[in-house]
């Protein structure tokens, strides 16, 4: 089975958000057929489309011969086991992790749209990403690091 790298966003606003966002980084390395897992460090960023409390954001990349749809089951596992809820569109949430990049893959289907559609405009994405991969191209948006000078006003800054 052949192996692609994926990287995974990862972002949590609500309860013990370092804790939540530590165990779903354990989580997704003790994902099957996944390995030579690395994680970004963290950052915080104000609310984009969403409401409450800053976010904690990080990017975790791996590879992977999960297909992409077996992937997302997979984040959407280990969401549901850190009680998250979907009460309405772009609620604030304990744990979001979303597929960002799937080799160099266009995926459009009725579950899953990869890259991401929204990651190319959010700073949280695009700094935490150019520190695992800053050669990175978003396939049909373009290099991270054009990609970044434009997200530039956004407020993201180090959690540490
Ligand atoms: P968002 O992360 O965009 O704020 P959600 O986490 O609530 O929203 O995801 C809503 C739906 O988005 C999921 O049910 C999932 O099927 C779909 N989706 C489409 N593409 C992706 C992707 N690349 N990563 C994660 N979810 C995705
Ligand atoms: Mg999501």
């Amino acid at each position: 089975m052949s192996e692609v790298s994926a990287c995974v966003g990862l972002g949590a606003n609500l309860g013990d958000t370092r804790a939540v966002l530590a165990a779903a980084y354990c989580s997704l390395q003790q994902l099957p057929s996944t390995r030579h897992h690395r994680c970004s460090p963290w950052f915080i960023s104000a609310p984009v489309d969403s409401s409450g409390p800053d976010y904690l954001n990080a990017v975790a990349c791996f590879d992977t011969s999960l297909s992409p749809h077996a992937l997302l089951e997979a984040l959407q596992g280990i969401e549901r086991s850190h009680g998250r809820e979907r009460p309405y569109r772009n609620a604030p949430r304990t744990l979001d992790l979303d597929l960002l990049l799937y080799g160099d893959q266009q995926i459009e289907s009725a579950t899953l749209t990869v890259p991401h559609p929204r990651m190319h405009e959010r700073a949280f994405v695009l700094l935490p990403l150019a520190t695992l991969l800053p050669g990175a191209v978003i396939p049909g948006r373009g290099p991270v690091s054009t990609l970044m000078s434009s997200v530039a006003g956004q407020s993201v800054w180090p959690a540490d």
